[in-house]
């Protein structure tokens, strides 16, 4: 059976990830994401209106013409969990495909809504829900199936796509950190990936995430991030003025955390910002997480605001809100906070907690820079970095090979410079640049069993 590898997007940047393998006469797409950086650096875009080739055109969606090259027909759209450079560019790309999207119920239920938002094109694919550890039958040959393995990242219900085939599986590693102590969840299936490099013809080809390829050691669990911010929110239990924290609205287990954690220290927490309101209540809503009953989620600027004069009326030190901004986004809450555009007045020696690390790219480095400052003048001091990172590092880089022994590797998810540590660590393994180790870019073919 013929097995191609078309390498679409997020093979020169992080963001817009999108790949797609054809085996024999079946294709699936594994993710389609869009490049966030490449819509912020525009001041007030709204993609929900823009069209798919000016999307294109930007660099904030994957440039997918390359599929007309790849013979054989899309029976699947599988992104690997909800981020938006994984899922992003559904609304905008899937209509042009006669397949379903296929994947965890969380995902499921975030693609859904961001399909809802999308004002452009009507996206009528089926959402197919499917739960790591299940598989399903893909085209009519009978030889091809489609494979979830739990993974553990920075989102719930992220999974690693395997395509089995009659020429070995193909194994999309895309987003994960080797958690065996999750906060929610179950730990990363390594057992399952143990046997995947075992069973049958092995694995033909390892699609693999290289952004922390260059950090030595491993990836911290989850639990260690939350004994951190337990430690932070405790010694600072006695303060009796406002405490805030922030930290990506997606990551359901650091939310949970902070709400745990704000409960302890005697403060009510309140979960503010448009994104905040929408992924715990979705994660609450299908019971992933059971927050308190009394919890308050407010997405609406009216609401926020709302909420913002009850905390000024009652004391700031009855509360712990838990906001939207951790990168300094213009219009987040913590940024219109530090601008005082809130009710909420900061005091000198207030303590803002960022649970979040400054992703490394300049648009978010230059808005959180200009964000703390604004906080530091209204007499606001920072907690930073209270995070662990959701991607593998080298130790976890060299168990998955061990675990996969791939034939080919296709390093993914980063630019030409990012991939060079990955290429090293390849290579002190025994693979070899042009031989079996493929470094690509965006819109390429790579034929692996012709
Ligand atoms: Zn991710």
């Amino acid at each position: 059976m013929e097995i191609e590898i078309a390498t679409i997007g997020g093979y020169e940047e992080v963001g817009r990830q999108m790949t797609a393998v054809r085996a024999g006469d079946d294709v699936v797409i594994f993710d389609m994401g869009l490049n966030l950086s490449q819509v912020l650096i525009h001041d007030n875009v709204e993609t929900e209106r823009m069209h798919s080739l000016d999307l294109i055109d930007m660099g904030a969606i994957p440039d997918d013409r390359v599929m007309s090259d790849l013979e054989g027909d899309v029976k699947a759209i599988v992104p690997t969990h909800g981020h938006l450079d994984h899922i992003g560019a559904i609304s905008k790309l899937a209509h042009r495909y006669d397949a379903p999207v296929v994947a965890t119920p969380f995902t499921i239920e975030l693609v859904k809504q961001q399909i809802e938002g999308e004002q452009k094109f009507g996206v009528e694919n089926d959402l197919v829900k499917m739960e790591a550890g299940e598989t399903m039958s893909i085209g009519d040959s009978g030889t091809v199936d489609l494979e979830f393995v739990n993974v553990t990242h920075s989102i719930i219900d992220a999974i690693n796509p395997v395509l089995h085939t009659p020429e070995g599986a193909v194994v999309y590693g895309l987003d994960k950190r080797m958690d065996h102590t999750p906060v929610i969840g179950d730990p990363i299936d390594m057992e399952r990936f143990r046997e995947i490099g075992r069973e049958g013809n092995g694995v033909l080809c390892y699609i693999e995430d290289c952004t922390n390829a260059n950090k030595k050691g491993r990836t911290p669990s989850e639990t260690v991030a939350r004994e951190h911010l337990r430690d932070v929110l405790y010694s600072i239990e006695d303060y009796d003025g406002g405490i805030v924290a922030t930290t990506f609205s997606s990551h359901i287990a650091r939310v949970k955390s902070l709400v745990e954690f704000a409960d302890d220290i005697g403060r009510q927490p309140v979960l503010l910002g448009r994104s905040m309101e929408k992924y715990s209540g979705t994660a609450e809503r299908l019971d992933f997480v059971d927050f308190p009953s009394d919890l308050g989620m407010f997405g609406h600027r009216k609401s926020v605001d709302r909420t913002f004069k009850r905390i000024m009326n009652e004391g700031k030190e009855n509360y712990l809100p838990i906001v939207t901004g951790h990168q300094g986004e213009p219009r987040a809450m913590l940024t219109r906070m530090a601008r005082g555009e809130t009710p909420y007045e900061l005091d000198d020696g207030d303590k803002v907690v960022f649970s979040a690390r400054v992703i490394p790219e300049p648009t978010n480095e230059g808005q959180r820079y200009q964000a703390e400052k604004l906080l530091g003048m209204q007499g606001a001091r920072v907690y930073d970095d209270i995070h662990v990172s959701g991607h593998l590092n080298q130790e976890g880089h060299y168990e998955m090979l061990d675990a996969l022994q791939p034939q080919h590797i296709i390093p993914a998810h980063q630019d030409m410079s990012g991939y060079s540590s990955y290429v090293n660590l390849c290579e002190s393994e025994g693979y070899k640049m042009g031989r079996d180790l493929h470094v690509t870019r965006n819109g390429n073919l790579i034929q692996l069993v012709d």
